[in-house]
């Protein structure tokens, strides 16, 4: 794979493919981490003297422009971060686009509007995903791919337009992809692996292939729910989803044969309702009230993690252990992120929302060995899946 290093950019149009997709309250950027992993390759291309335009996705607008998934406000803050002024294109491909591309002199940076407002960008129909990569690409002579958190998406900007166009991948992909070595390739020992956050079914699968090569696996978050009942426990109203009970069962049995320690809760956080006012109680992990839901792993299950933790050579965690967004169901992840830091392992934390969680807790991101940008994509390279975007990069 090409990186920039290798590229001679100076006057040319880059075409940059990077993760911006950011959280946003009310307009306002809660957690601006993907834009700054987004800084290292802009400013190397800008100090090269690239022309550099940058394109990338914000939430899921479904192919139309909708204006609370404008990526305006991330213009502003990508030029805050980079010291410069950052031109904004109304649209991806139209009039404002190519204007704005015009507009740009070596060393300038422009930002055009959420690729996903156009329905071909993520089209399953190539033909139709192949005539807008034919438009982006028209904008630019070269193709970066650093846009780690998409590279598991066989999206025009990320499959498609480097099929188009010289390319080569940005510094954020280059380094994710040498931590993901890490974690498949002569992996220190004991690796340890958490799981945890809301996408239960997203995350199973990579249990499958994790079972060949971690030797334990701790589950909290919504997941740990499927897990108790399908070892015959009720879990009242927490999150859960029966039709993955058998492949559960499958992987507990797996592990078993296999010598693959499997950590579950010993306690959880339940309470009445899904909110911070919530009444909430710790209770045992076998004994869930019906009326309530479990939104959090309990103090005990953190100490059991912390110390399931503490002599591995190598974690790696993907997925809030609770509700961390709501302070009282936030202590079972800040137990996890502390045990990592408190181990002498290569700690690596995936997911968007893993990393918010670190960082809103207060914990130093850079305590951590590798905080990557991309939850889906890092689960799907240790699932052992080929990655669309990583294999355009490929020459
Ligand atoms: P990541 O982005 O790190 O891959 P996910 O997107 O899978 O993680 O999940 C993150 C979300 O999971 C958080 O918003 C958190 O509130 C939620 N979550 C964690 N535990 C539970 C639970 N027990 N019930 C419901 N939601 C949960
Ligand atoms: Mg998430």
């Amino acid at each position: 794979m090409k990186t920039v290093d290798d590229l001679d950019v100076q006057g040319k149009k880059v075409l940059v493919r990077t993760d911006l997709n950011v959280p946003l309250k009310d307009g306002v950027i809660t957690d601006d981490g993907r834009i700054r992993a987004s800084l290292p390759t802009i400013r190397k291309l800008v100090d090269k003297g690239a022309r550099v335009v940058v394109v990338a996705h914000l939430g899921r607008p479904k192919g139309e422009p909708k204006p609370e998934f404008s990526l305006a406000p991330v213009a502003v803050r990508l030029g805050e971060l980079l010291g410069r002024d950052v031109v904004f294109a109304t649209d991806t491909v139209g009039e404002s686009a190519k204007a704005a591309v015009a507009s740009l002199e070596d060393g300038q940076v422009a930002l055009l509007e959420n690729l996903r407002f156009a329905a071909a960008e993520t089209s399953k129909d190539d033909a139709e995903r192949g005539a807008f990569a034919d438009e982006l690409a028209a904008l630019a002579d070269v193709y970066v791919g650093d846009g780690f958190g998409a590279v598991h998406r066989k999206h025009a900007s990320v499959y498609d337009v480097p099929k188009r166009l010289p390319h080569a991948a940005g510094g954020l992909i280059a380094t994710e992809v040498d931590v993901l070595k890490k974690l498949t390739e002569d992996v220190a020992r004991p690796y340890a692996v958490v799981l945890g956050g809301s996408k239960v079914s997203d995350k199973l699968g990579v249990i499958d292939n994790l079972l060949e090569t971690a030797d334990r696996i701790l589950i909290g978050g919504g997941m740990l729910f499927t897990f108790l009942k399908a070892q015959g426990h009720e879990v009242g109203k927490s999150l859960l989803e029966e039709d993955q009970i058998p492949t559960v069962l499958e992987y507990l049995e797996r592990a078993k044969a296999k010598g693959v320690e499997f950590v579950l809760p010993v306690d959880v956080v339940a309470a009445t309702a899904f909110s911070a006012d919530a009444e909430h109680d710790v209770v045992p992990a076998d004994a869930i009230p019906a009326d309530r839901l479990g939104l959090d792993i309990g103090p005990e299950s953190g100490k059991l993690f912390a110390s399931r933790l503490a002599d591995a050579k190598t974690v790696f965690w993907n997925g809030p252990m609770g509700v961390f967004e709501m302070e009282p169901y936030s202590h079972g992840t800040r137990a996890v992120a502390q045990g990592l830091l408190d181990s002498d392992a290569f700690t690596v934390v995936g997911g968007g929302d893993s990393a918010a969680a670190v960082r809103t807790l207060g914990f130093d991101e850079n305590a951590f060995s590798h905080i990557s940008t991309g939850g889906g994509a890092s689960l799907e390279y240790l699932e052992g899946k080929t990655l669309p975007g990583l294999e355009a990069l490929e020459d």
